[in-house]
């Protein structure tokens, strides 16, 4: 599980960093921040979410490595960390025992729930029940026991050899552009803004998250692969050109 002095700094230095981005704009640095959204925003809602998490799709062992390593570096913790939060979201959503609940307020669920160090008993067991699901799994083992040496490894080696401006429009503004969007789903796509939070679906969301806006569609049918319509669900396009059906009786990895 992820250390919440860790979230501290890499949310604050990113953030830092970010403005600084601004200051620093290059051509090709657009570029890097175009591709790195497409790649790690494939790798959370196809990788992490509906392949680790849901199992909605069978993928080749390739496959599976090449969409958690770009999930990994969307710089949202390890496979598992990720897989316990979101499972745990499921099973209480806008509750207290919800880990980014909507129910405590946009900031919250935005960002703020990150920096939480409440034990969650729940949290607790759909991680020890994910690391016994995979524990077989050593590429996944690995990600999940490396996340944050391979994400700020890959943070310094960028530093120090890319052209500066390219290093902060590829990196921290990409990471914070990419965590914002995945947690917009769960503060307004879970209508924080609003008295009674609930899962609600928002197209022009959608098209920046790879479909994770069609949220209230998700959580009626979380082992579904599709989350809407192929023009707004961009992750459910990809699934179904490039992946086969989920297996009919996935014996003990089935967490859904
Ligand atoms: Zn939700
Ligand atoms: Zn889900």
């Amino acid at each position: 599980m992820q250390n919440r002095t860790y979230n501290v700094i890499i949310f604050v230095s990113m953030h830092i960093l970010c403005i600084v981005a601004l200051f620093h704009a290059s051509k090709v640095g657009v570029l890097c921040l175009f591709l790195g959204w497409l790649l790690t925003g494939i790798g959370i809602s196809v990788g992490y979410h509906r392949l680790i998490t849901h199992k909605s799709f069978k993928a080749p062992p390739l496959a599976e490595k090449i969409l958690t390593l770009f999930g990994l570096l969307a710089m949202q913790g390890g496979p598992l960390t990720w897989l316990a939060i979101h499972k745990t979201h499921h099973a209480c959503s806008d509750s207290s025992e919800d880990p980014h609940s909507a129910s405590a307020g946009f900031i919250y669920s935005q960002f703020g729930w990150i920096f939480n160090s409440v034990a969650n008993r729940k949290l607790a067991r759909f991680f020890a029940e994910a690391k016994k699901a995979y524990a077989d799994n050593l590429w996944m083992i690995f990600l999940e026991q490396y996340n944050a040496h391979i994400s700020v490894g890959l943070l310094v080696l960028a530093a120090t050899t890319l052209p500066f401006a390219t290093f902060l429009w590829a990196f921290p503004l990409r990471i914070v552009l990419v965590w914002h969007l995945t947690w917009l789903v769960n503060s307004i796509g879970h209508s924080a803004l609003e008295i009674n939070a609930k899962p609600r679906n928002l197209p022009w969301l959608s098209l920046l998250t790879f479909g994770e806006g069609l949220h209230a569609t998700h959580h009626c049918n979380p082992s579904s692969p599709n989350f809407g319509s192929k023009s707004l669900d961009w992750g459910g396009f990809i699934v179904s050109t490039f992946f086969s059906d989920r297996p009919k009786s996935p014996k003990g990895r089935d967490l859904a």
